[in-house]
Parts: C-alpha cells; structure tokens; sequence
C-alpha cells in the first residue's frame, strides 16, 4: 500500500502545475471574499450563527453530514459508523472528485449541499521523514484545505464543525498526561512543527469562527489511530501498523527473529479509529465549546509490551531483536483525557481485540 507516499508526490506535483492557473483565479476570489467579508460585517451578519444551542442536540437522521477525507483511516470509520447508525444523507466526495485545496470548488460545493453537520477528517499525514523532509507542503497543503473548509463551512452556514486535530500540536515537553492546557506552553517537537502549526492554525480559525461569529465549531485531538484501512506501507506507516505487517511477514515466512525499532521502553497510547469515530458523534451531539477537547484510550504501553502483543495476537512465536540505533522519539506520549470521561465517553475497543479485528482486515485486504 503505496498510498500515502503516491498522494503525497501526487500532489506536490499537482501544486506546482497548477499554481499559475490558480494565481488568477486566487485574485478573483480572494477579492470577492474581502468585500463579502467586509459587507457582511457592515451588514451585522456577525450574528449569523449566533443561535447556537448549548444543550445536547441529537442528529437527526436524514441530517446532511459532510465527512471530509471520507476514503482515510478515520473519515472510512466516520462514514462506517454514521452508515451503521442509519445516518442516510452523507455526500461523498474524494479528491478527484473535489480537491479541498481548491478554494472555489470548495465554496461551490458547499453552497450547492449546504451541509448541516461537517467533520474535517482530511489532512496531507505522514511519518517523521515525510514531516521533516517536506515541511512546506505539510504547512501549506494543511492550512490549504483547513482555510477553505472552515471558511465555506462558516459561509454555508453549516451548524456544527468537527475539526481534527492530533497530539502532536502539544509542546515536546508538555507534561504527562498531556492536558488540553498544554496548547502553546512552549516548543513544539521540530520533526513534525509544519504540520503541528498547521492543526494549531486550524484550531485557532475554528475559535476565531465561534468568537468572532459565534460559530459552533469545536475542535478534538485524537491520540494514535489504528484500525482498518490504517496505512501498512513500512516506509511512511505508524508503529502499530508497521509492527502487525512485519510480524505477518516474520511468521509467513519462517522468519525466527523480528527486528523492531529503537529500545522498545518509548510508551504511547493508542486508540481504536472506530472508538474515534464513536467519540466524534459523541462531541457533535455533547460538546458545545470552542475549546480543544482529548480523545484517548487513556492507558499507554510501552512498544516492547505492544510489539509482543501483536506478536501474541497474530501468532508469531520468534523472538524480538531490539535496533538500538533507530531513534526513540519520546519516552511518552499520553493524553489527559478526563474532560472526556466527565463528559461521559469512554472507549470500548481493548487494545488486544483492536489489534485482532485490524489484523482480520488486513488478511482480507492484503491482495488489494
Ligand atoms: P488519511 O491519510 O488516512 O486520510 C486523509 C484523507 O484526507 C484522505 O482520504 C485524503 O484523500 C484526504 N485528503 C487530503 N488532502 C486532500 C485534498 N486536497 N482534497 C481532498 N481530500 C484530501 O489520514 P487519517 O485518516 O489518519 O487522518 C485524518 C485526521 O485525523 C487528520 O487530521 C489527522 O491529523 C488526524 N489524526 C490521525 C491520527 C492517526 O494516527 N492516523 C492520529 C491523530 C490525529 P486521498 O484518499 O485522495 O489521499
């Protein structure tokens, strides 16, 4: 699965063809937004959003909700789950057939749907080479497709905005469990800062719509996602994804020793994506404020205790050999998720039934 690093040279290249064509186009619209903008603070329309209720709201059905990056790990889950709970009007749109970095596309297609509900699960992801090598385009392609959702989503006047967020906007040395507090307390980790900027770019913009415009559009960080359609490329996949393929192929092929990176002592924390996408409908009905809110399991593992999980799970039985030169990253990442648990969500999904489950779908996909 080469997806992620095709999506990735796909659109650099992409960007670079078609930035004179969008320059002129840019102009028109940029100029038509400053004097939309200026006339409907002229006109008070301030206030078009103001009647936001702050008590729970339960979706309707029939209500149009707008999963952006539906085909990813975590927009597939979101649309799996409203699907599964009878959510019946969901337009679908993948890249090709709307390009989120596509100002006017963008803007054309939400004032054609006039989504009620959006959830902003698109996003250019990748591993720490891609985020250290390309920091430009994980900063502009981000802010990119961010600013135009929000911004149309606002003009649309869409009545809630899920954005998504990660982890990784939090400081390197943010304390641990990390509370949402920790937001701009000090230096972000630099492998990743383009894209941490960026998220942090489009949690202040959702703030600003609810400030400014009494938008509700509220914003959650997920920790570590796995599960199906997770990405399983070794060169550009996570941890738990690259650590269940390679333990396949270890067993598949005979193979009496896995070699896993760094010193296995690192602990992270991971949640199941359909857990996320469980919390997501959760805070679209619940959660009312502009405020950055965790979603976590709440318990982390060390990758030792992870990598002979998985192991267990998927029945390899050799040993584990630990590449004492491959960096460690933070020896924890943890998120304080007890807003989340006072609010009444809790995860369902073990870490070892997660793991089985992916590990079914990825038998079942691996020819694809
Ligand atoms: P994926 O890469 O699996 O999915 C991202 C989706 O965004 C893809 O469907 C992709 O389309 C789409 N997309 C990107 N750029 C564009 C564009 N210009 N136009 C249209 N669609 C576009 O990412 P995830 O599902 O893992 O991540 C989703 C969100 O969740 C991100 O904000 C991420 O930060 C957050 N998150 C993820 C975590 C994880 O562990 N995976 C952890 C914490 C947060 P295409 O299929 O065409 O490439």
């Amino acid at each position: 699965m080469l997806l992620r690093e095709q999506m990735f040279w796909s659109s650099g290249a992409a960007l670079r063809i078609s930035a004179s064509k969008e320059l002129n186009s840019r102009i028109d619209l940029e100029t038509s937004f400053l004097s939309a903008h200026a006339a409907n603070i002229a006109q008070g329309a301030k206030k078009e959003n103001t009647e936001r209720q702050a008590s729970t709201i339960m979706m309707d059905k029939s209500e149009k909700i707008f999963v952006a990056g539906y085909r990813g790990l975590v927009g597939s889950a979101l649309i799996r789950r409203l699907e599964g709970q009878g959510f019946n009007n969901l337009p679908k749109r993948d890249r090709a057939q709307l390009d989120l970095a596509n100002e006017s596309a963008v803007a054309k297609f939400f004032l054609n749907e006039k989504p009620a509900v959006v959830i902003f699960a698109a996003a250019k992801v990748g591993g720490i080479k891609a985020n250290n090598d390309f920091p430009v385009e994980f900063l502009l392609d981000n802010l990119r497709i961010q600013n135009n959702v929000i911004h149309a989503a606002h003009k649309a006047g869409v009545r809630k905005f899920l954005f998504l967020g990660s982890s990784c906007i939090y400081p390197r040395d943010a304390p641990q469990p990390i509370p949402e507090t920790a937001l701009l307390s000090g230096p972000l980790e630099p492998t990743n800062e383009a894209y941490a900027v960026a998220k942090i770019a489009g949690i202040k913009l959702c703030q600003a719509y609810a400030r400014e415009y009494s938008a509700n559009f509220i914003s959650a960080m997920p920790t570590n996602l796995y599960g199906p359609n997770d990405n399983f490329d070794l060169l550009t996949s996570h941890v738990l994804a690259a650590l269940l393929r390679k333990a396949h192929e270890a067993k598949t092929r005979g193979v009496r020793e896995l070699v896993v990176w760094g010193s296995g002592n690192p602990r992270r924390e991971f949640l199941h994506v359909d857990d996320l996408a469980s919390a997501c409908l959760f805070l679209l009905e619940r959660y009312d404020s502009p405020e950055v809110i965790n979603v976590g399991y709440g318990e982390d593992i060390s990758i030792r205790e992870l990598a002979e999980l998985i192991c267990d799970v998927i029945g390899f039985d050799g040993d584990l050999a630990w590449d004492a030169t491959k960096p460690d990253g933070m020896q924890r990442k943890l998120l304080d998720v007890s807003k989340l648990h006072e609010l009444g969500w809790h995860p369902t999904i073990s870490l070892r039934d997660g793991i089985a489950q992916t590990y079914d779908w990825f038998l079942k996909n691996l020819r694809s």
